[in-house]
Protein backbone atom coordinates (compact mmCIF):
# COMPACT_ATOMS: atom_id res chain seq x y z
CA UNK A 1 0.00 0.00 0.00
CA UNK A 2 1.07 3.41 -1.00
CA UNK A 3 0.68 6.03 1.56
CA UNK A 4 -0.85 7.81 -0.64
CA UNK A 5 -3.90 5.95 -0.11
CA UNK A 6 -3.93 6.11 3.52
CA UNK A 7 -7.18 7.41 5.08
CA UNK A 8 -6.69 10.68 7.34
CA UNK A 9 -6.91 8.96 10.85
CA UNK A 10 -4.58 6.25 9.85
CA UNK A 11 -2.40 8.79 8.10
CA UNK A 12 -2.35 11.19 10.90
CA UNK A 13 -1.61 8.07 13.20
CA UNK A 14 1.37 7.24 10.93
CA UNK A 15 2.72 10.17 11.56
CA UNK A 16 2.48 10.88 14.90
CA UNK A 17 4.26 7.11 15.79
CA UNK A 18 6.66 8.17 13.32
CA UNK A 19 6.00 5.05 10.82
CA UNK A 20 6.70 6.87 8.06
CA UNK A 21 7.99 11.53 8.58
CA UNK A 22 5.13 13.89 7.37
CA UNK A 23 7.04 14.78 4.32
CA UNK A 24 7.09 10.98 3.29
CA UNK A 25 3.41 11.37 3.49
CA UNK A 26 3.32 14.69 1.44
CA UNK A 27 5.68 13.41 -1.24
CA UNK A 28 3.71 10.36 -1.80
CA UNK A 29 0.41 12.39 -2.44
CA UNK A 30 2.34 14.99 -4.25
CA UNK A 31 3.54 11.98 -7.04
CA UNK A 32 -0.10 10.86 -6.92
CA UNK A 33 -1.30 14.67 -7.44
CA UNK A 34 1.43 15.10 -10.66
CA UNK A 35 0.34 11.77 -11.91
CA UNK A 36 -3.21 12.10 -12.02
CA UNK A 37 -3.42 16.21 -12.76
CA UNK A 38 -3.02 15.60 -16.69
CA UNK A 39 -6.07 13.74 -16.97
CA UNK A 40 -7.95 15.57 -14.08
CA UNK A 41 -7.34 18.98 -13.40
CA UNK A 42 -8.34 19.20 -9.90
CA UNK A 43 -5.96 21.78 -8.71
CA UNK A 44 -5.43 25.74 -9.70
CA UNK A 45 -2.72 25.79 -7.55
CA UNK A 46 -0.23 23.21 -5.98
CA UNK A 47 2.18 24.40 -2.85
CA UNK A 48 4.80 22.33 -3.56
CA UNK A 49 7.46 24.14 -1.70
CA UNK A 50 5.21 25.91 0.96
CA UNK A 51 3.65 22.22 1.51
CA UNK A 52 7.09 20.57 2.08
CA UNK A 53 8.09 23.40 4.13
CA UNK A 54 5.03 22.30 6.29
CA UNK A 55 5.73 18.62 6.78
CA UNK A 56 8.85 19.37 7.46
CA UNK A 57 7.87 21.85 10.34
CA UNK A 58 5.71 18.59 11.14
CA UNK A 59 8.52 16.17 11.57
CA UNK A 60 10.35 18.34 13.73
CA UNK A 61 7.95 19.41 15.65
CA UNK A 62 7.35 15.75 16.74
CA UNK A 63 11.00 14.94 17.29
CA UNK A 64 10.84 17.86 19.65
CA UNK A 65 8.14 16.05 21.76
CA UNK A 66 5.63 18.77 21.00
CA UNK A 67 2.11 17.91 21.45
CA UNK A 68 1.07 17.21 17.69
CA UNK A 69 -2.36 17.93 16.70
CA UNK A 70 -5.32 15.77 15.41
CA UNK A 71 -4.38 16.41 11.90
CA UNK A 72 -0.64 16.13 12.10
CA UNK A 73 1.50 16.16 8.45
CA UNK A 74 -2.09 15.29 7.15
CA UNK A 75 -2.18 16.83 3.57
CA UNK A 76 -5.04 18.87 2.79
CA UNK A 77 -6.40 20.38 -0.68
CA UNK A 78 -8.48 23.18 -0.35
CA UNK A 79 -11.51 25.01 -2.56
CA UNK A 80 -9.75 28.05 -4.50
CA UNK A 81 -12.84 29.93 -2.87
CA UNK A 82 -10.68 29.66 0.76
CA UNK A 83 -8.58 32.40 1.64
CA UNK A 84 -5.05 31.56 2.10
CA UNK A 85 -2.20 33.95 2.87
CA UNK A 86 0.10 34.83 0.44
CA UNK A 87 -0.68 31.41 -1.35
CA UNK A 88 -3.01 32.63 -4.92
CA UNK A 89 -6.95 32.31 -4.21
CA UNK A 90 -8.75 32.52 -7.26
CA UNK A 91 -12.13 31.13 -7.20
CA UNK A 92 -12.07 29.74 -10.20
CA UNK A 93 -12.33 33.29 -11.95
CA UNK A 94 -10.22 35.37 -14.31
CA UNK A 95 -11.21 38.19 -12.30
CA UNK A 96 -8.65 37.77 -9.44
CA UNK A 97 -6.24 37.05 -11.65
CA UNK A 98 -2.94 36.21 -9.46
CA UNK A 99 -4.92 37.93 -6.01
CA UNK A 100 -2.77 36.37 -3.33
CA UNK A 101 -4.97 36.92 -0.30
CA UNK A 102 -3.02 39.04 2.67
CA UNK A 103 -5.13 36.98 5.27
CA UNK A 104 -6.31 33.35 6.29
CA UNK A 105 -9.80 31.74 6.44
CA UNK A 106 -10.44 30.50 9.62
CA UNK A 107 -11.25 27.35 8.82
CA UNK A 108 -7.68 27.42 7.14
CA UNK A 109 -5.98 28.58 10.53
CA UNK A 110 -7.90 25.45 12.36
CA UNK A 111 -6.89 22.65 10.11
CA UNK A 112 -2.93 24.36 10.32
CA UNK A 113 -3.57 24.67 13.95
CA UNK A 114 -4.46 21.25 14.06
CA UNK A 115 -1.40 19.72 11.93
CA UNK A 116 -2.67 19.68 8.80
CA UNK A 117 -0.28 20.54 5.57
CA UNK A 118 -1.20 22.58 2.40
CA UNK A 119 -1.00 20.48 -0.78
CA UNK A 120 -3.20 22.65 -2.96
CA UNK A 121 -5.77 24.68 -3.86
CA UNK A 122 -8.78 23.20 -6.02
CA UNK A 123 -10.50 23.86 -9.01
CA UNK A 124 -13.76 24.92 -9.05
CA UNK A 125 -17.05 26.46 -10.86
CA UNK A 126 -16.36 30.55 -11.32
CA UNK A 127 -17.30 31.92 -7.53
CA UNK A 128 -19.39 28.50 -6.63
CA UNK A 129 -21.90 28.95 -9.59
CA UNK A 130 -22.25 25.97 -11.37
CA UNK A 131 -22.50 21.94 -10.57
CA UNK A 132 -19.91 20.54 -13.20
CA UNK A 133 -16.73 22.61 -12.44
CA UNK A 134 -17.28 23.65 -16.18
CA UNK A 135 -17.63 27.11 -15.51
CA UNK A 136 -14.34 27.73 -14.21
CA UNK A 137 -11.81 30.08 -16.22
CA UNK A 138 -8.94 27.85 -15.48
CA UNK A 139 -10.90 24.68 -17.66
CA UNK A 140 -12.78 22.01 -16.44
CA UNK A 141 -11.91 19.33 -13.69
CA UNK A 142 -12.95 15.63 -15.05
CA UNK A 143 -13.97 12.86 -13.25
CA UNK A 144 -11.41 10.44 -10.88
CA UNK A 145 -13.68 7.50 -12.36
CA UNK A 146 -14.45 8.17 -16.09
CA UNK A 147 -12.28 11.45 -17.38
CA UNK A 148 -14.95 11.61 -20.25
CA UNK A 149 -17.20 13.21 -17.35
CA UNK A 150 -17.77 16.09 -14.90
CA UNK A 151 -16.85 15.24 -10.98
CA UNK A 152 -19.73 17.68 -10.28
CA UNK A 153 -19.43 21.21 -8.91
CA UNK A 154 -19.04 23.56 -7.83
CA UNK A 155 -16.37 22.08 -5.00
CA UNK A 156 -15.46 19.17 -8.10
CA UNK A 157 -11.66 19.89 -7.83
CA UNK A 158 -11.97 18.97 -3.95
CA UNK A 159 -13.90 15.93 -4.52
CA UNK A 160 -11.93 15.01 -7.63
CA UNK A 161 -8.57 15.22 -5.22
CA UNK A 162 -9.68 13.02 -2.33
CA UNK A 163 -11.48 10.12 -4.65
CA UNK A 164 -8.14 10.31 -6.71
CA UNK A 165 -5.53 9.80 -3.31
CA UNK A 166 -4.28 13.32 -3.67
CA UNK A 167 -5.04 13.75 -0.35
CA UNK A 168 -6.90 12.02 2.50
CA UNK A 169 -9.60 15.19 2.62
CA UNK A 170 -10.87 18.49 1.45
CA UNK A 171 -12.80 21.52 1.83
CA UNK A 172 -15.11 22.66 -0.15
CA UNK A 173 -18.12 25.31 0.30
CA UNK A 174 -22.04 24.21 -0.41
CA UNK A 175 -24.59 27.49 -0.99
CA UNK A 176 -26.69 24.79 -2.52
CA UNK A 177 -25.24 21.10 -3.16
CA UNK A 178 -21.51 21.88 -3.82
CA UNK A 179 -19.89 19.51 -1.39
CA UNK A 180 -22.97 16.59 -1.27
CA UNK A 181 -23.26 16.64 -4.99
CA UNK A 182 -19.31 16.38 -5.81
CA UNK A 183 -19.07 14.17 -3.38
CA UNK A 184 -21.55 11.90 -4.82
CA UNK A 185 -20.28 12.14 -8.23
CA UNK A 186 -16.50 11.38 -7.15
CA UNK A 187 -17.65 8.23 -4.84
CA UNK A 188 -16.42 10.30 -1.64
CA UNK A 189 -18.13 11.62 1.57
CA UNK A 190 -19.54 15.31 1.98
CA UNK A 191 -20.74 17.00 4.82
CA UNK A 192 -22.89 20.32 4.51
CA UNK A 193 -22.82 21.37 8.48
CA UNK A 194 -25.81 23.28 9.37
CA UNK A 195 -25.68 26.47 8.89
CA UNK A 196 -23.20 28.94 11.00
CA UNK A 197 -21.45 25.70 12.53
CA UNK A 198 -18.38 26.43 10.48
CA UNK A 199 -16.55 29.85 10.11
CA UNK A 200 -17.29 31.47 6.93
CA UNK A 201 -14.23 34.08 7.49
CA UNK A 202 -11.94 34.05 4.62
CA UNK A 203 -14.02 32.30 2.29
CA UNK A 204 -14.86 34.20 -1.04
CA UNK A 205 -18.50 34.81 -0.61
CA UNK A 206 -21.58 33.66 -3.54
CA UNK A 207 -25.10 33.60 -1.71
CA UNK A 208 -24.25 34.75 1.93
CA UNK A 209 -27.44 33.88 3.91
CA UNK A 210 -26.80 29.93 2.00
CA UNK A 211 -22.74 29.19 1.81
CA UNK A 212 -21.47 27.15 4.36
CA UNK A 213 -18.28 25.27 4.26
CA UNK A 214 -17.33 21.49 4.90
CA UNK A 215 -15.35 18.60 4.13
CA UNK A 216 -14.91 15.62 2.27
CA UNK A 217 -12.57 12.35 2.88
CA UNK A 218 -12.72 8.97 2.18
CA UNK A 219 -14.71 7.48 5.19
CA UNK A 220 -16.91 8.70 7.70
CA UNK A 221 -14.99 8.37 10.64
CA UNK A 222 -12.47 11.11 8.38
CA UNK A 223 -15.75 13.56 8.65
CA UNK A 224 -15.93 12.82 12.15
CA UNK A 225 -12.27 14.11 13.12
CA UNK A 226 -12.53 17.11 10.93
CA UNK A 227 -15.63 18.39 12.00
CA UNK A 228 -14.21 17.98 15.13
CA UNK A 229 -11.66 20.89 14.54
CA UNK A 230 -13.80 23.04 12.04
CA UNK A 231 -17.05 23.39 14.72
CA UNK A 232 -16.56 26.09 16.68
CA UNK A 233 -17.57 29.68 17.26
CA UNK A 234 -15.85 32.50 15.22
CA UNK A 235 -16.56 35.96 16.61
CA UNK A 236 -15.18 36.94 13.43
CA UNK A 237 -18.32 35.71 11.53
CA UNK A 238 -21.46 37.27 12.78
CA UNK A 239 -23.27 34.03 11.32
CA UNK A 240 -21.18 31.82 13.16
CA UNK A 241 -23.17 30.22 16.40
CA UNK A 242 -22.52 31.14 19.56
CA UNK A 243 -22.58 28.21 22.41
CA UNK A 244 -23.16 25.62 20.50
CA UNK A 245 -20.64 22.48 21.28
CA UNK A 246 -21.70 19.16 19.17
CA UNK A 247 -20.51 15.67 19.96
CA UNK A 248 -18.35 14.59 17.13
CA UNK A 249 -16.69 11.56 18.28
CA UNK A 250 -17.64 8.73 15.75
CA UNK A 251 -20.10 6.27 17.82
CA UNK A 252 -22.14 4.14 15.01
CA UNK A 253 -25.63 5.06 15.67
CA UNK A 254 -28.12 1.71 16.16
CA UNK A 255 -30.89 1.85 13.60
CA UNK A 256 -33.50 0.52 15.44
CA UNK A 257 -36.68 2.17 16.15
CA UNK A 258 -35.04 5.37 13.86
CA UNK A 259 -37.53 6.71 11.94
CA UNK A 260 -35.83 7.49 8.11
CA UNK A 261 -38.24 9.65 6.41
CA UNK A 262 -38.90 9.74 2.61
CA UNK A 263 -40.26 12.38 1.21
CA UNK A 264 -43.64 12.03 -0.90
CA UNK A 265 -43.59 14.41 -3.77
CA UNK A 266 -40.10 13.31 -4.89
CA UNK A 267 -41.56 9.76 -5.62
CA UNK A 268 -43.37 10.67 -8.67
CA UNK A 269 -39.44 12.44 -9.80
CA UNK A 270 -37.69 10.37 -12.38
CA UNK A 271 -34.03 8.89 -11.28
CA UNK A 272 -31.71 6.95 -13.55
CA UNK A 273 -31.71 3.45 -12.31
CA UNK A 274 -28.54 3.50 -10.82
CA UNK A 275 -30.19 5.47 -7.95
CA UNK A 276 -33.47 4.21 -8.00
CA UNK A 277 -31.69 0.77 -6.97
CA UNK A 278 -30.00 2.64 -4.51
CA UNK A 279 -32.54 4.29 -2.64
CA UNK A 280 -34.14 0.84 -2.94
CA UNK A 281 -31.54 -0.76 -1.54
CA UNK A 282 -30.59 1.67 0.80
CA UNK A 283 -33.95 1.36 2.59
CA UNK A 284 -33.88 -2.29 2.88
CA UNK A 285 -30.65 -1.74 4.64
CA UNK A 286 -32.21 0.29 7.48
CA UNK A 287 -35.39 -2.06 7.43
CA UNK A 288 -33.44 -4.72 8.00
CA UNK A 289 -31.17 -2.65 10.50
CA UNK A 290 -34.46 -1.87 12.26
CA UNK A 291 -35.53 1.28 11.15
CA UNK A 292 -38.97 2.25 10.57
CA UNK A 293 -39.77 4.14 7.38
CA UNK A 294 -41.96 6.75 7.29
CA UNK A 295 -42.77 9.25 4.78
CA UNK A 296 -43.09 13.02 4.94
CA UNK A 297 -44.34 15.91 2.97
CA UNK A 298 -42.50 18.63 1.65
CA UNK A 299 -44.96 19.79 -0.96
CA UNK A 300 -43.54 23.13 -1.29
CA UNK A 301 -40.23 22.08 -1.68
CA UNK A 302 -40.92 20.26 -4.26
CA UNK A 303 -42.86 23.00 -6.28
CA UNK A 304 -41.15 26.41 -5.25
CA UNK A 305 -37.53 25.54 -3.99
CA UNK A 306 -35.58 25.73 -6.93
CA UNK A 307 -37.30 28.92 -8.08
CA UNK A 308 -36.66 30.59 -5.00
CA UNK A 309 -33.50 29.16 -4.27
CA UNK A 310 -31.75 30.68 -7.68
CA UNK A 311 -33.97 34.05 -6.92
CA UNK A 312 -32.04 34.79 -3.52
CA UNK A 313 -28.59 33.03 -4.69
CA UNK A 314 -28.53 35.33 -7.44
CA UNK A 315 -29.34 38.14 -5.63
CA UNK A 316 -26.50 37.50 -2.97
CA UNK A 317 -24.68 36.99 -5.73
CA UNK A 318 -24.65 40.14 -7.67
CA UNK A 319 -24.70 42.03 -4.72
CA UNK A 320 -21.21 40.40 -3.26
CA UNK A 321 -19.95 40.77 -6.74
CA UNK A 322 -19.98 44.12 -6.56
CA UNK A 323 -16.36 44.58 -5.21
CA UNK A 324 -14.51 43.03 -8.05
CA UNK A 325 -14.11 46.32 -9.57
CA UNK A 326 -10.89 46.32 -10.47
CA UNK A 327 -9.39 48.71 -7.66
CA UNK A 328 -9.74 47.04 -4.44
CA UNK A 329 -8.69 43.10 -5.75
CA UNK A 330 -7.24 41.07 -8.67
CA UNK A 331 -7.10 42.16 -12.23
CA UNK A 332 -7.18 45.42 -13.53
CA UNK A 333 -7.23 47.08 -17.37
CA UNK A 334 -4.93 50.01 -18.30
CA UNK A 335 -6.63 50.95 -21.74
CA UNK A 336 -9.88 52.33 -20.05
CA UNK A 337 -11.10 55.96 -20.19
CA UNK A 338 -12.03 57.08 -17.05
CA UNK A 339 -13.28 55.03 -14.32
CA UNK A 340 -16.79 54.13 -15.76
CA UNK A 341 -15.16 52.49 -18.44
CA UNK A 342 -12.59 50.68 -16.48
CA UNK A 343 -15.17 48.90 -14.38
CA UNK A 344 -17.03 47.89 -17.23
CA UNK A 345 -13.74 46.45 -18.86
CA UNK A 346 -12.74 44.67 -15.84
CA UNK A 347 -16.03 43.34 -15.33
CA UNK A 348 -16.93 42.32 -18.91
CA UNK A 349 -13.46 40.82 -19.30
CA UNK A 350 -13.09 39.45 -16.09
CA UNK A 351 -16.29 37.28 -15.08
CA UNK A 352 -17.13 34.59 -17.28
CA UNK A 353 -20.67 34.13 -18.93
CA UNK A 354 -22.23 31.92 -15.73
CA UNK A 355 -20.95 34.18 -13.73
CA UNK A 356 -22.47 37.83 -15.66
CA UNK A 357 -25.67 36.01 -16.37
CA UNK A 358 -26.25 35.64 -12.55
CA UNK A 359 -25.60 39.30 -11.56
CA UNK A 360 -27.82 40.70 -14.14
CA UNK A 361 -30.48 38.05 -12.99
CA UNK A 362 -29.77 39.35 -9.37
CA UNK A 363 -29.74 43.08 -10.60
CA UNK A 364 -33.34 42.40 -12.19
CA UNK A 365 -34.42 40.59 -9.33
CA UNK A 366 -33.65 43.02 -6.41
CA UNK A 367 -34.62 46.45 -8.49
CA UNK A 368 -36.73 48.27 -6.40
CA UNK A 369 -39.60 48.31 -8.61
CA UNK A 370 -39.59 44.28 -8.37
CA UNK A 371 -37.89 43.57 -5.64
CA UNK A 372 -41.19 42.80 -3.08
CA UNK A 373 -42.46 40.35 -6.23
CA UNK A 374 -39.37 38.29 -6.86
CA UNK A 375 -36.38 38.52 -3.99
CA UNK A 376 -38.56 39.45 -1.14
CA UNK A 377 -41.06 36.82 -2.31
CA UNK A 378 -38.22 34.33 -2.18
CA UNK A 379 -37.26 34.92 0.94
CA UNK A 380 -41.12 34.39 2.26
CA UNK A 381 -41.18 30.90 0.54
CA UNK A 382 -37.91 29.88 2.49
CA UNK A 383 -39.19 30.76 5.56
CA UNK A 384 -42.26 28.13 4.75
CA UNK A 385 -39.25 25.92 3.42
CA UNK A 386 -37.74 25.81 7.00
CA UNK A 387 -41.44 25.40 8.43
CA UNK A 388 -42.04 22.58 6.59
CA UNK A 389 -38.57 20.90 6.97
CA UNK A 390 -39.13 21.34 10.97
CA UNK A 391 -42.81 19.46 10.78
CA UNK A 392 -41.31 16.65 8.39
CA UNK A 393 -38.60 16.14 11.16
CA UNK A 394 -41.16 15.94 14.07
CA UNK A 395 -42.15 12.68 12.05
CA UNK A 396 -39.12 11.34 11.02
CA UNK A 397 -35.32 11.19 12.88
CA UNK A 398 -33.78 11.71 9.55
CA UNK A 399 -34.51 12.26 5.83
CA UNK A 400 -33.14 9.56 2.71
CA UNK A 401 -32.98 11.29 -0.49
CA UNK A 402 -31.20 11.26 -3.53
CA UNK A 403 -28.76 13.96 -4.14
CA UNK A 404 -29.06 14.12 -7.51
CA UNK A 405 -31.19 12.75 -10.38
CA UNK A 406 -28.71 11.56 -12.87
CA UNK A 407 -24.74 10.13 -12.67
CA UNK A 408 -22.83 12.21 -13.86
CA UNK A 409 -22.98 13.76 -17.25
CA UNK A 410 -20.42 13.89 -20.17
CA UNK A 411 -17.61 17.00 -19.80
CA UNK A 412 -19.47 20.04 -21.76
CA UNK A 413 -22.78 17.98 -22.27
CA UNK A 414 -24.67 19.54 -19.05
CA UNK A 415 -23.26 23.16 -19.52
CA UNK A 416 -25.34 24.04 -22.49
CA UNK A 417 -28.31 24.09 -20.62
CA UNK A 418 -28.42 26.05 -17.73
CA UNK A 419 -32.28 25.43 -16.85
CA UNK A 420 -32.03 21.52 -16.67
CA UNK A 421 -28.42 22.07 -14.40
CA UNK A 422 -30.48 24.22 -11.89
CA UNK A 423 -33.69 21.71 -12.08
CA UNK A 424 -31.25 19.14 -11.36
CA UNK A 425 -30.41 20.45 -7.90
CA UNK A 426 -33.83 20.08 -6.62
CA UNK A 427 -32.36 17.34 -3.82
CA UNK A 428 -29.86 19.98 -2.43
CA UNK A 429 -30.48 22.89 -2.59
CA UNK A 430 -33.62 23.11 -0.04
CA UNK A 431 -31.49 21.88 2.41
CA UNK A 432 -29.50 25.14 2.57
CA UNK A 433 -32.62 27.07 2.20
CA UNK A 434 -33.31 25.69 5.77
CA UNK A 435 -29.98 25.75 6.84
CA UNK A 436 -30.09 21.93 7.89
CA UNK A 437 -26.94 19.69 7.48
CA UNK A 438 -26.76 16.77 4.96
CA UNK A 439 -24.51 13.95 4.45
CA UNK A 440 -23.73 12.77 0.95
CA UNK A 441 -22.60 8.93 1.84
CA UNK A 442 -21.49 6.45 -0.92
CA UNK A 443 -23.45 2.93 -1.64
CA UNK A 444 -21.42 1.35 -4.41
CA UNK A 445 -20.81 1.49 -8.06
CA UNK A 446 -22.90 1.64 -10.67
CA UNK A 447 -22.83 -0.92 -13.63
CA UNK A 448 -20.55 1.28 -15.62
CA UNK A 449 -18.91 1.75 -12.80
CA UNK A 450 -19.65 5.10 -11.19
CA UNK A 451 -19.83 5.87 -7.40
CA UNK A 452 -23.70 5.81 -6.69
CA UNK A 453 -24.06 8.75 -3.68
CA UNK A 454 -27.25 9.41 -2.07
CA UNK A 455 -28.22 11.89 1.29
CA UNK A 456 -29.26 12.00 4.59
CA UNK A 457 -31.02 15.59 6.16
CA UNK A 458 -30.89 16.26 9.39
CA UNK A 459 -32.21 18.75 11.80
CA UNK A 460 -30.05 21.89 12.78
CA UNK A 461 -27.50 20.99 14.95
CA UNK A 462 -28.03 17.29 14.57
CA UNK A 463 -24.39 17.19 12.84
CA UNK A 464 -22.67 14.23 15.31
CA UNK A 465 -25.37 12.08 15.23
CA UNK A 466 -26.09 12.43 11.06
CA UNK A 467 -22.00 11.32 10.86
CA UNK A 468 -22.87 8.38 13.31
CA UNK A 469 -25.62 7.48 10.81
CA UNK A 470 -22.99 7.75 8.69
CA UNK A 471 -21.37 5.49 10.14
CA UNK A 472 -23.82 2.68 9.83
CA UNK A 473 -24.67 2.91 6.83
CA UNK A 474 -20.57 2.84 6.00
CA UNK A 475 -20.26 -0.12 7.71
CA UNK A 476 -23.18 -2.02 5.63
CA UNK A 477 -22.52 -0.40 2.13
CA UNK A 478 -18.92 -0.41 2.31
CA UNK A 479 -16.22 2.14 2.08
CA UNK A 480 -15.42 3.60 -1.54
CA UNK A 481 -12.11 2.67 -3.32
CA UNK A 482 -9.62 5.24 -4.17
CA UNK A 483 -10.12 6.15 -8.32
CA UNK A 484 -8.07 5.40 -11.48
CA UNK A 485 -7.37 8.99 -11.40
CA UNK A 486 -7.74 9.03 -15.04
CA UNK A 487 -4.65 6.75 -15.39
N1 LIG B 1 -25.47 24.55 -8.36
C1 LIG B 1 -25.86 25.51 -7.38
C2 LIG B 1 -25.61 26.90 -7.90
O1 LIG B 1 -25.07 27.02 -8.96
C3 LIG B 1 -25.12 25.29 -6.09
C4 LIG B 1 -23.74 25.78 -6.11
C5 LIG B 1 -23.08 25.76 -4.76
O2 LIG B 1 -23.53 25.06 -3.86
N2 LIG B 1 -22.05 26.57 -4.61
O3 LIG B 1 -25.96 27.85 -7.29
Amino acid sequence: MELYELNLRSAAEGVRTKKFSALELFDSCLARAAACEPNLSALITTTVEAGREMARRADERLAKGEEPGPLVGVPVVLKDNLCTKGVRTTAGSAILGDWKPPYDATVWELLRDAGAVLLGKSNMDEFAMGNTCGSSAFGPTRNPWDATRVPGGSSGGSAAAVSAGYAPFSLGSDTGGSIRQPASYCGVYGLKPTYGLVSRYGVISYGSSLDQVGPFARTVGDLHAIMGVLARHDPRDSSSVRGKRLDFSPIPEDLKGKRIGLVREFQGFTLEAPIADAMARVRGLLEDAGAEIVEVELPIVARYAVSCYYAIAMSEAHTNLERYDGVRYGRTVDDAEGIKEMFERVRSRGFGIEVKSRIIAGTCLTEPVRSEEYYVAATKVRTLIAQEFAKAFGAADFILQPVTPALPAPVGGVDEDAMKGYESDLYTLPVNMAGLPGLSFFTGYSPSELPVGLQLVGPRWSDGRLLNVGLTLEAMLGSPRIAKGGL
